[in-house]
């Protein structure tokens, strides 16, 4: 399992509310922060104002940074835009 796996995907709380999330619940990573979020603190972060162009850097700095720091970039980026579960 990559490290980012183990630390985000597997988050026992939305880092953002506070919910408690259990293996099964859906999460999806935070564009701003990149840490797991609920999916409704998600539809939150949809409203703000600036979300298309934060989302937009985040496709590009995820994907300049997964090359060094992560072995599966594209899981990493996909996971910052559909929801997953703790595997
Ligand atoms: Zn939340």
């Amino acid at each position: 399992m990559d490290q980012w796996e183990e630390k985000l995907s597997c988050a026992l709380a939305c880092t953002r509310c506070d919910a408690s999330l259990k293996p099964k619940d859906q999460r999806i990573l935070s564009v701003y922060d990149h840490e797991p979020i609920c999916l409704s603190c998600k539809a939150e972060e949809e409203k703000r104002d600036d979300y298309g162009s934060v989302s937009r850097e985040a496709i590009g700095s995820c994907m300049a940074e997964t090359e060094l720091l992560y072995s599966d970039p594209k899981g990493y980026c996909f996971h910052h835009f559909y929801p997953f579960t703790c595997k």
